[in-house]
């Protein structure tokens, strides 16, 4: 498979001619050959975006008429949602159950944007006599949006529906891990005919890419999914010409588990909280708090259940955990699983890459626990971004609260008690901006994603997204025009 740019309604190649293997991180082989974006590559793509914006055809495209093109797309990514699907998991590695999961959201993410831009409203303040104010909700201009690999496609999607809604033009930048799904959307675009310029995919490497998207002065916004560390540069880099950043960061959200839940129930939703996606989710529930007196016996069930997960390539139907993105991502969280033995926590289950049989190619680790663990450990606050959790007891509610909030991060978080009355004081006090009660990973586009901290500034999804991609401009209308006498004549 090779894989192209998409600039301008058309498919090219890098300018330097320069490809990258793309793997399957199941079992190691290449399954596609990508170009490698230049900043040439990228200024031509940011260049063609800002005269497609300028040109005005989508940007005052009446929102009925934006409207019906997302639909298409939604309907064309359902068509092909079983090859997508595929071409996902074999990228990503996830099982094929999670890739289908996450292309059926792409398509309804695309239907929830049509339908919001066409209710979107504006405001009216009669704020002086014979005067009208007037709030109209306008395009940004040209978006860079950069993504990482743990969902290449939904993270796309989540950024492109909502700024194409709001009337942007784009410059998507997908993960070099993982760009395939990414390719295969822009077909669809091709394929209903968006006016040229107004979607662009460039592909390659961060610091190339990524970077110039940051830092050109003929982009007005970057809304970057990624890392603290990378956002943290992208928001440096974006100082220039000032434009609006958005930024959705890491996390290392914590599960606090009273000792009146029911153990079994607050063991199952602690399991997917962190092993779904093998932990590669930004909001996954990686450290596990848990109340002292059931603290023994949480353990003793969670670690039966974790031992119990069949780890395997996302195209065995028994899989339900599969690998880590990259070699080099494996070997990153093996380290830290290190990190941790060399601190003094103890590991109660995994802590091992898996080699048997056919996965001895793949980057599989185990599920992985570790108890004994203090709050200033590095596992305990550092993102691990794999399968890997810390189970850490307290002893009362303000303890847990306490040992919730001491990270750098606030992405999610959750609470487990029958008493919904602490429940709700507990949670009030997460600093967090994704919150579960007796539930974890719910999550619906009519509410807005995005964190606390050093996990990330503004929101997605939701109004909140539209937002995002958009300006916010007021008209005064004087109904009785009439000389105003401000200066003698
Ligand atoms: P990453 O920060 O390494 O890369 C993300 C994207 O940024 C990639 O496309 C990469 O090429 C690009 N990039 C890298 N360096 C860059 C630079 N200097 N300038 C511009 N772009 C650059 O992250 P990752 O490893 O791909 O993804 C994992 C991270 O993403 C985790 O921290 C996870 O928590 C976070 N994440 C957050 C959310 C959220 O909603 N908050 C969702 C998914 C993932």
């Amino acid at each position: 498979m090779e894989l192209n740019h998409y600039i301008n309604g058309n498919w090219y190649t890098s300018v330097n001619g320069q490809e990258r293997n793309i793997t399957n991180p199941a079992n190691g082989k290449i399954i596609a050959h990508t170009v490698d974006g230049t900043t040439d590559d990228v200024k031509t793509a940011i260049r063609v975006a800002r005269s497609a914006f300028d040109q005005g055809d989508w940007a005052e495209l009446c929102s009925t008429e934006r409207s019906k093109l997302l639909i298409e797309v939604a309907i064309r990514i359902e068509k092909h949602l079983d090859t997508i699907a595929e071409l996902e998991m074999l990228d990503n590695g996830k099982p094929l159950h999670e890739a289908k999961i996450d292309v059926q959201d792409a398509a309804d993410c695309f239907r929830y944007y049509a339908s919001i831009i066409r209710t979107a409203t504006g405001q009216t303040y009669n704020t002086a006599p014979a005067l009208e104010t007037v709030v109209v909700r306008e395009p940004v201009g040209v978006c860079g949006l950069i993504v990482p690999w743990n969902f290449p496609l939904l993270m796309s999607v989540w950024k492109i529906a909502a700024a194409l809604a709001a009337g942007n033009t784009i410059v998507l930048k997908p993960s070099e891990i993982t760009p395939i799904t990414a390719v295969k959307l822009f077909e669809i675009f091709d394929d209903i005919g968006l006016p040229d310029g107004v979607v662009n995919l460039v592909m390659g490497d961060g610091k190339i890419v990524g970077n110039e998207l940051a830092v050109s002065h003929d982009i007005d916004m970057i809304s970057f999914t990624g890392g603290t560390d990378t956002g943290r540069h992208i928001m440096k880099a974006a100082t220039g010409n000032l434009k609006k950043v958005s930024l959705e960061l890491g996390g290392k959200s914590p599960n606090i588990i009273f000792a009146d839940t029911d153990i079994d129930m607050a063991v199952d939703y602690a399991l997917y909280g962190i092993y779904y996606g093998a932990g590669q989710i930004c909001s996954a529930a990686s450290r596990i708090l848990v109340e002292d007196s059931i603290y023994g016996a949480f353990v003793e069930r969670f670690v039966i259940r974790a031992n119990n997960i069949t780890v395997g390539a996302g195209d065995n139907p028994n899989t339900e955990m599969g690998p880590l993105v990259s070699e080099e991502h494996m070997q990153k969280v093996l380290a830290y699983i290190q990190t941790g033995k060399e601190e003094g926590a103890r590991i109660a289950c995994g802590g091992n890459r898996l080699t048997n049989m056919e996965l001895e190619n793949g980057y599989f680790v185990e599920p992985t626990a570790f108890i004994d663990v203090k709050q200033h450990m590095r596992i305990v606050q550092e993102e691990i971004f794999g399968p890997v959790v810390t189970i850490q007891k307290f002893t009362n509610e303000s303890e847990a609260i306490e040992f919730a909030n001491n990270t750098k991060y606030g992405l999610a978080g959750s609470v487990f008690t029958k008493d919904y009355n602490k429940a709700w004081r507990v949670i009030k006090k997460i600093k967090a901006g994704i919150t579960w009660i007796n539930t974890y990973h719910e999550n619906y586009y009519e509410a807005p994603w995005g964190g606390y901290k050093e996990s990330g500034i503004g929101r997605s999804l939701s109004e909140s997204g539209l937002d995002e991609f958009s300006e916010l401009k007021q008209i005064n209308i004087n109904l009785q025009p009439d000389m105003i006498d401000w200066f003698r004549e």
